[in-house]
């Protein structure tokens, strides 16, 4: 791959902050956008905007088939068996929102889920929303301090009561890659369901659900050089069709009377309303970008990123890094001593370079280590290791200030 070639489709990183070039680091958080990608944006509101699903005019079967080409993209992009089981949503938190929400409807009083220690928010609060209302019991799996998942107190956590499992793939802080395959297939032995929130995955791997066996997987398109505001909700034809909808509305009924509605067909019962047919059309554009260079191409880049940056940082006194499981995604959190995630992410804002500081989403994996917030730097794949080198420089800058 030629990174300065890749650079080039980028104009956002030419710009400069606080008068030096800009080094963007919080790419977990969320990824720039390629020229291609909003070149498709313009071109959808150029060319074919007009609302989907609906005309017989030739715009909006035009524009209905940019979202449904995009779809079979998707399929084939996460390897679903079936376009029925690809469902539109917001993002990776809409995504759970549904399932939590729509899946919740079946659980009672006693009803256990199991998550662990190290979800996002978005993987935790729709539970609780939920589990509050019903009763659920949530349980929690812990990790070791380098930040592994207790494979053996996940599996001791399994009882009659047990109905779901929502785990990450990914840990937006820790960088660990979980052991989603295995954990999935110790579920199933109980028979429990179990969604993978698969926002740091989908950017960074190779994603097939149906090797995974998940029954629901969770993606956004904003970390994955796409438009912001679309998500993906894989699920098992067979759940989404035992689930009611999500959200009522246009495009998800078969026949509305005002005593009673049906519903459509798979996936567009759960797609109520018009959809973002305009991000939806250019997150198919991201994802010919990333085949074009490469997922394993772009994970290998990274992952010299980070070991580069890690072997740099540790030469810094008083560092700390949090998560350190071998085979790590590309995301490095850590602190310096006692200075504040919150000071150290303002000062090297002040040098050009952009990271994510605080808690990251994650409070209760920030309450398990006993720290407020962490700095977190994490790569995709236009970083250089000249950027690398200008970051940890900066960090020994900040680090002597204090
Ligand atoms: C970013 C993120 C989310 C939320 O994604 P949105 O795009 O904000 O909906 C959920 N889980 C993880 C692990 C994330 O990194």
């Amino acid at each position: 791959m030629n990174i300065d070639e890749i650079r080039g489709e980028y104009p956002i990183l030419n710009r400069e902050v606080a008068g030096k070039p800009l080094i963007y680091l919080d790419n977990a958080a969320t990824s720039q956008t390629p020229r291609c990608v909003v070149e498709a944006i313009n071109e959808m509101y150029y060319r074919y905007k007009a609302n989907v699903h609906r005309g017989v005019h030739t715009l909006s079967q035009e524009a209905t088939d940019h979202v449904e080409a995009t779809r079979e993209h998707v399929r084939q992009f996460i390897n679903a068996a079936s376009t029925q089981e690809v469902i539109f949503t917001r993002g990776t938190t809409e995504s759970i929102n549904l399932v939590a929400a729509s899946f919740g409807e079946m659980l009672y009083n006693g009803d256990e889920i199991i998550l662990t220690v190290m979800e996002h928010h978005s993987n935790i609060v729709p539970w609780q929303l939920v589990g509050h209302r019903k009763r659920i019991r949530i349980r929690v799996v812990p990790i070791s301090d380098e930040g592994q998942l207790d494979l053996e107190a996940y599996e001791d956590m399994f009882t009659d009561n047990t109905r779901f499992v929502a785990i990450t793939h990914v840990s937006n802080v820790l960088g660990t890659v979980n052991p989603v395959k295995q954990m999935i297939e110790i579920a199933h032995k109980h028979d429990v369901p179990v969604l993978i929130d698969g926002a740091q995955a989908a950017p960074h791997m190779q994603i097939d659900v149906q090797d995974l066996d998940c029954d629901f997987y969770a993606l956004s398109s904003h970390k994955m050089y796409g438009p912001a505001g679309v998500g993906v909700l894989y699920g098992k034809q067979h759940w989404l069709e035992g689930m009611e909808p999500y959200q009522g509305g246009g495009e998800m009924i078969g026949r509305v009377t005002f005593e009673r509605t049906t519903f459509a067909d798979l996936p567009f019962k759960f797609e109520a309303g018009t959809p973002d047919f305009v991000g939806i059309s250019a997150f198919g554009a991201a994802l010919d970008y990333i085949e074009r260079l490469g997922i394993d191409n772009i994970a290998s880049h990274e992952h010299e990123l980070l070991e580069h940056a890690t072997t740099e940082l540790m030469q810094i006194d008083g560092m700390r890094i949090f998560g350190t499981v071998p085979g790590k995604s590309s995301v490095i959190s850590f602190l310096v001593r006692d200075i504040s995630s919150y000071d150290m992410g303002l000062l090297l804002d002040k040098l050009g370079v952009a990271v994510r500081t605080g808690h990251h989403c994650t409070q209760p994996l920030m309450d398990r280590y006993g720290v407020n917030g962490t700095v977190r730097a994490s790569f995709a794949v236009y970083n250089t290791l000249d950027e690398v080198d200008r970051f940890v420089s900066a960090v020994k800058r900040v680090a002597s200030m204090f």
